[in-house]
């Protein structure tokens, strides 16, 4: 056993904070904590160490602070969310949940919905909740509308309207799509209110896989949002939850659909299932990046490889992993890879975040123009304006020649492509952006994660707290945050 580090972490029977060890062991990562009255816990944080130094060595961002800290100093981190003035990071995307029931009782669910409509927030306290992401988070804004499930509320037209009249630059819809598929006037008033992009739950492309979360099918569910998402010109995000024995051995195949209907599908955001809230308490079915990336190499053939996965431009390196690649006829031409190194050009890593989450997953240029930049071209409206003569692209940024990027990824771009006039044609919109974040349980906790988090979610008391503080639970189910907040 060789120790790496200190970690501050969380007991998973009494949250109190506690200090654990991160050590190697066979190669593979763990971390081991102790609480004096509840015992010692090991969690595998990763299956090979090389590979986690790599995503170490590969990020290097300067941080920018939040515009205002809403919370004092008091107990110490994690205790007084948020934000408070430790916090480390801007908010990159405000969760604001609009309500907690849901149409659905799926088997893993973090949210713990109920089904009581006199608790939703009314439009006063989401007023106050967008007026307050407005106030203290750096420009652009971006929020995504949660819940529950957002839909079951029938006036979200009139909240996505709301948002935008106070100024939000980015709102994105998280839902299930149960409503969407079969309420076409809904749906339109959700499109004419303003949507900027659906971040869909999508399992997989079985029916299998639907029925054993949540006891019904599904797909045909997700194709109709997808259809008329496209039909509107939103984007649309693929947001799995993955878990072993459920559908890890759907990613490739998933991959594979969202290629298929890329430009309307701008993303796959895979999301490692986590044990908060009402989730199986077996941890036999979790999932680490690395398991999840080596099952994307191995059911794509090798197309997309884990060394085309760069840390995700979140705060901290071990919190996501992203790979932006183009579709060429069906097979993937990967942009970005480890070898490259660290995105060092960035400023400021929330507004770039927020950028790249507004310029990737917005709908479909219905007339794109010609590219004329490597921020045109990919990320549009982030990071560089270089002429298309000096073309780079480095992680989600540009510091590299394009052709030595095409060059490290065997099998991609100018082969295929044969030339600059085709590649700038064929990549206008056909670009996939493949993600992942490792949510924290009680399990994974690291302290320094959290405090340098960019996803928060807001309270109705206007407050802001780093999504995984907010969804944390004790193994009994108790909240940290989510229950008093
Ligand atoms: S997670 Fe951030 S806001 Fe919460 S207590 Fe820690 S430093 Fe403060
Ligand atoms: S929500 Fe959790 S996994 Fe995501 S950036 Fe924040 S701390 Fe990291
Ligand atoms: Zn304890």
């Amino acid at each position: 056993m060789e120790p790496i580090e200190k970690v501050q972490s969380l007991c998973p029977e009494c949250l109190a904070k506690i200090e654990g060890t991160k050590y190697v062991e066979d190669g593979k990562v763990y971390i081991m904590k102790n609480c004096a009255e509840h015992g010692n816990f090991i969690t595998l944080v990763s299956e090979d160490i090389d590979h986690y130094r790599q995503m170490d060595e590969c990020f290097d961002v300067d941080r920018s602070k939040a515009r205002a800290p809403l919370t004092d100093t008091q107990r110490g981190c994690p205790y007084d969310c948020g934000l408070c003035p430790s916090h480390k990071q801007d908010t990159c995307l405000a969760v604001v949940e609009i309500t907690d029931r849901c149409n659905m009782k799926c088997t893993y669910c973090f949210a713990n919905s109920s089904m009581d409509e006199s608790l939703d927030p009314d439009m006063d306290t989401i007023r106050l909740m967008f007026e307050t992401v407005k106030k203290c988070q750096n420009e652009p804004t971006c929020i995504q509308i949660s819940g529950g499930e957002p839909t079951l509320r029938n006036d979200l037209p009139e909240i996505i309207r709301m948002g935008k009249e106070i100024g939000i630059s980015h709102i994105e819809l998280n839902t299930n799509g149960v409503r969407i598929s079969n309420d076409q006037e809904y749906f339109d008033k959700i499109a004419a209110a303003g949507i900027d992009a659906v971040y869909l739950g999508f399992d997989g492309v079985s029916d299998e896989v639907y029925m054993q979360r949540t006891g019904r099918k599904m797909l045909d569910v997700k194709t109709e949002v997808i259809n008329r998402c496209e039909k509107a010109g939103i984007g649309v995000v693929l947001v799995p939850l993955v878990a072993k024995g459920y559908n890890l051995h759907e990613v490739g195949k998933i991959i594979d659909f969202a290629a298929r209907r890329v430009p309307a599908v701008r993303g796959v955001h895979f999301q490692p299932v986590f044990h908060s809230g009402r989730s199986p308490s077996d941890m036999t079915d979790k999932v680490t990046i690395l398991e999840l990336l080596r099952e994307i190499e191995k059911q794509t053939e090798g197309q997309l490889k884990v060394s085309n996965f760069t840390p995700s431009l979140m705060p901290h390196a071990h919190c996501g992993a992203t790979c932006l690649t183009l579709i060429d006829n069906g097979g993937f031409l990967p942009l970005t890879n480890v070898s490259m190194g660290a995105v060092k050009s960035a400023s400021d890593v929330a507004s770039k975040t927020k950028k790249s989450i507004m310029g990737r997953w917005k709908g479909l240029e219905k007339d794109p123009k010609p590219a004329s930049s490597c921020g045109d071209l990919l990320i549009k409206g982030s990071c560089c304006e270089k002429p298309l003569s000096e073309l780079t692209v480095k992680g989600s940024c540009c510091e590299k020649p394009l052709i030595d990027v095409l060059s490290k990824n065997p099998g991609s771009g100018k082969d295929k492509t044969g030339g600059w006039a085709d590649f700038i044609e064929m990549s206008k919109n056909n670009y996939l952006t493949i993600s992942t974040m490792a949510f924290q349980d009680v399990w994974s906790y690291e302290q320094d994660r959290v405090e340098n988090c960019c996803i928060h979610v807001v309270t109705r008391d206007g407050r802001f707290i780093p999504f995984c503080n907010y969804n944390m639970t004790d193994c009994n189910g108790n909240f940290l945050y989510r229950d008093a907040a």
